[in-house]
């Protein structure tokens, strides 16, 4: 390809910037998008062509295309910061294009090298830069995404496919903000298992999550814990989020990367960021069981969720079909408030970047 793989076109209809900046005020999550979008083509005989950053507009597709019948697609989610001296950084872009490879290679999909994958988000970025919010903890959501577009029935993997990348300005993940989350542990359905897809960030395995996830809306809950394939009894992870525990010893506790659960970047900074704290991190199995007898016995203080779209909130209750309970005094503890002011503090730019996960555009 060219030096510059996408060709720039900026829409003739921009939104107008009374109206930005009334939907940057409460851009809630997922819900507000910017003007443009990224794409890139490919397919079996050509490899990736026809980059283009141009106005966001819908997709013309074929209704046999592969993504609408065996659901071949995978995607990513990262944030475009704006740091506290007015500089738009992104967070480890490189782990998240790393991880689009793997999933890619597990959906048996074409890997988009790293450079592109930057490449299409700094375009997308530069071009939107009007539509990073600045107030305090929002960002501007970045959405790659790759899906089978071949018109074919045939169950075999596609020969063409189309790449994005969306902008989506954001506030907290959770209306509540950074009050601590109710969680579902769900006994009748699982997310992943050895084998299965559980590492990759595909569709399929949200789509597969989803009545899981409804269950705890409808007991009040934030999000669901799901437990692992075999024995029903390991905590894997949320249905969007890692999770840790925090115990009166000063341990840090995560379940390990299994195959089963996705390697979050924010639970792999986060892992980084607390054993230079000089807390005791451990990768290990922690039992649903042995959760909950910790949590009434004290040894258990604080337990939180991460991700990208979150970054660190703590779990204030856990609950279930049989019952609930509290993890400390329901209120976020110092192991999590400290991760978690020293992660957003990295990111905008007001403590010091030593591990170079910035990336400036
Ligand atoms: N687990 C699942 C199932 C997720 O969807 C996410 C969000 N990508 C995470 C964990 C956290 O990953 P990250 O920290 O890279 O956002």
């Amino acid at each position: 390809m060219s030096e510059k793989s996408f060709v720039i076109t900026p829409t003739e209809h921009p939104v107008s910037d009374a109206d930005r900046a009334r939907l940057l005020e409460h851009p809630g999550f997922g819900a507000v998008f910017s003007d443009h979008m990224a794409t890139l083509k490919w397919t079996s005989d050509k490899g990736w062509h026809d980059g283009l950053v141009g106005p966001r507009r819908p997709f013309q597709i074929d209704p046999a295309a592969a993504v609408l019948h065996y659901g071949q697609e995978i995607f990513e989610g990262m944030k475009a910061y704006q740091t506290q001296n007015g500089g738009v950084v992104l967070f480890r872009p490189e782990a998240n294009a790393k991880r689009f490879g793997r999933s890619a290679e597990r959906l048996a999909m074409p890997v988009l090298p790293t450079e592109l994958f930057i490449e299409a988000i700094e375009e997308l970025v530069r071009l939107d830069h009007e539509w990073i919010p600045t107030s305090e903890g929002a960002s501007l959501y970045l959405r790659p995404f790759l899906f089978a577009t071949e018109a074919f029935l045939g169950v075999r993997p596609s020969r063409e496919f189309t790449f994005c990348v969306l902008a989506s300005p954001v506030g907290p993940y959770f209306s509540g903000g950074q009050k601590p989350i109710t969680v579902w542990v769900s006994k009748d359905y699982i997310r992943a298992a050895s084998g299965g897809t559980g590492a990759a960030k595909c569709g399929g395995n949200y789509a597969a999550g989803l009545l899981a996830q409804a269950q705890a809306y409808d007991h009040g809950c934030d999000q669901v814990v799901f437990l692992d394939a075999v024995e029903r009894r390991w905590i894997e992870e949320l249905g969007g989020m890692n999770v840790f525990f925090v115990t009166k010893d000063g341990k840090l506790m995560t379940p390990p990367l299994s195959g089963t659960i996705l390697e979050g970047i924010t639970r792999d900074s986060i892992l980084k960021l607390a054993a230079e704290q000089g807390l005791t991190v451990q990768e290990t199995p922690y039992s649903y069981e042995q959760w909950k007898l910790d949590a009434a016995s004290g040894v258990l203080t604080e337990a939180f969720a991460c991700g990208t779209a979150a970054v660190i909130v703590p779990i204030g209750v856990v609950r279930d079909a049989a019952g609930e309970f509290t993890i400390g005094n329901g209120a976020a503890g110092p192991v999590t408030e400290t991760l978690y002011h020293r992660l957003v503090n990295i990111q905008r730019g007001v403590e010091a970047d030593t591990h170079e996960w910035l990336h400036k555009i």
